[in-house]
């Protein structure tokens, strides 16, 4: 039987705005850059890996103190580098998502916020664990810092009233959390980590705590997850994150491998707003290694990447390609026609398009408007019809419509797409009101104000 192989698990970091997602993130990289030769490393569009040496070195205090012991069956971890559950919503695959295991960020002084809950709630519909970061333990008074020091020796050095106070915070967040339903538990004090979610103190800043988080990440990953993360077909599988367009390519795609591989010339299927979209790809571009901690804008032709990795995808036709879509390999011709069906179903399972009394939803990518859509729906908000791209005349004339039967629903709920002034002046004249906003929770809070303004008058 030939062996098992395993592809590096994703990882991805969610939390409310200023949680310190992205300082977080940058401390991770550091770590790479920082023990590693440039050049020995893998360069990632979209994400960036951390080998398994990098983790052991760093890590080594840890697991030594919690006598922690698992056996090494894949590669480092691979963060995706776009923080933040917007971005995560586009990491999507068939009934689940492509970011294997996330960090959670919460704000030691601020707590479980609402877009804590918002983060909770989509990581609970893909299925996805998570370990929490309680972020920002240097901001308590009196606390000593030591760069990159784990947290478990760092406690050590902090006088008992600066421990009471850490304490006396872990604990409330561990109380919200239990109003939501999540059981957490500081990392060092859990029995079950199948029945628990671990929480571990960090500080973004000095990176206290990022050992402990990653070796809770990785313990986690090579003793549960093994089963995700075998690779189980050689056609590469893989999920857009972004279509932009790059000098001298034309339309490029930002894309996650998380299956097989993809090669030059390979014939890949993807969604477009007309329909599948089937193309040829004319190459496989990856960043040059990095020589310093800034990030490089060099790339370097590859002929073949496999899962897990984020690369860049040239190829004809990509203009039309939805963000969030998925992205399939087809080596055998036969399988081409099943595999345009189940992208357009997967495209189909997410737009909705009814004749009910409700609003109109827009949305930058696939990932996005599923989550948007689910929210809306958590909140009792009735939708007619949502779709992908920018706001048109035919959804003003649409939300218009509505405006007979329920002034309410007359609205449009436009996440971070384009409305132009001339859209904006149609919308007034119509008496359709248009809500813009580029994250999810602002962008229903504004909807929800709106409802209670039109109740108030209506009194
Ligand atoms: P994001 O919105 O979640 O990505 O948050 P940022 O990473 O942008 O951080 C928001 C602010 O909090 C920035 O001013 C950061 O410097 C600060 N910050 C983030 N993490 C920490 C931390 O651990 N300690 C302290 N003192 N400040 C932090």
């Amino acid at each position: 039987m030939p062996e098992k192989r395993y592809r590096q698990p994703l990882v991805s970091v969610l939390g409310h705005v200023d949680s310190g997602k992205t300082t977080l993130l940058d401390y991770i990289r550091k770590t790479r850059v920082a023990s590693k030769e440039p050049g020995s490393i893998t360069q990632h569009v979209g994400a960036s890996e951390i080998p398994v040496d990098v983790i052991y070195e760093v890590c080594r205090p840890v697991m030594e103190a919690l006598n922690l012991k698992f056996e090494v069956k894949t590669g480092g971890l691979l963060f995706i580098d776009l923080p933040g559950h917007e971005a995560f919503s586009n990491l999507r695959r068939r009934g689940g998502s492509v970011a294997d295991i996330a960090i959670l960020v919460i704000d030691i002084n601020g707590g479980v916020q609402p877009q804590t809950i918002e983060s909770i709630n989509i990581l609970r519909e893909r299925r996805v664990p998570f370990v929490i970061a309680l972020n920002k333990i240097d901001t308590i008074y009196g606390w000593k810092s030591q760069e990159g020091r784990p947290f478990i020796v760092s406690e050590r050095e902090q006088s008992p009233s600066v421990i009471a106070e850490l304490e006396r915070r872990l604990y409330r967040v561990v109380d919200q959390l239990m109003e939501h339903g999540i059981n957490a538990e500081r990392y060092d004090r859990i029995k079950d980590f199948t029945k628990t979610f671990a929480i571990v103190p960090t500080s973004a800043v000095s990176g206290e705590g990022v050992p402990d988080l990653l070796t809770i990440l990785f313990g986690l990953v090579q003793r549960y997850m093994l089963d995700r993360l075998e690779v189980t077909s050689d056609e590469g599988k893989g999920t857009v994150l972004e279509v932009r367009q790059h000098p001298g390519l034309g339309t490029v795609l930002t894309a996650i491998i998380y299956d097989g591989t993809i090669k030059k010339g390979d014939t890949i299927v993807v969604a477009g707003s007309k329909g599948p979209i089937v193309t040829k790809v004319r190459s496989l571009l990856v960043p040059e290694p990095l020589q310093e901690m800034r990030m490089t804008k060099k790339f370097r032709n590859i002929d073949e990447v496999s899962a897990a990795a984020g690369v860049m995808i040239s190829a004809p036709d990509l203009e039309d390609v939805l963000a969030g879509s998925p992205i399939y390999v087809v080596r055998d011709p036969s399988m081409l026609e099943e595999m345009k069906r189940e992208v357009q179903e997967e495209v189909e399972r997410i737009v909705i398009k009814t004749d009910r009394i409700g609003v109109i939803v827009k949305a930058d990518a696939l990932g996005t408007l599923e989550a948007l859509i689910s929210q809306l729906e958590r909140e009792g908000i009735p939708i007619r019809r949502a779709d992908i791209g920018e706001v048109t005349k035919a959804d003003v004339f649409e939300a218009s419509v509505i405006r007979g039967s329920d002034e309410r629903y007359s609205a449009i709920l436009a996440f971070n797409v384009k409305v132009s002034e001339e859209i904006k002046r149609e919308a007034l004249s119509r008496g359709v009101a248009i809500f813009e906003d580029v994250i999810i929770y602002t962008l229903i809070e504004k909807f929800k104000s709106y409802l209670e303004d039109l109740r108030r008058k209506e009194e």
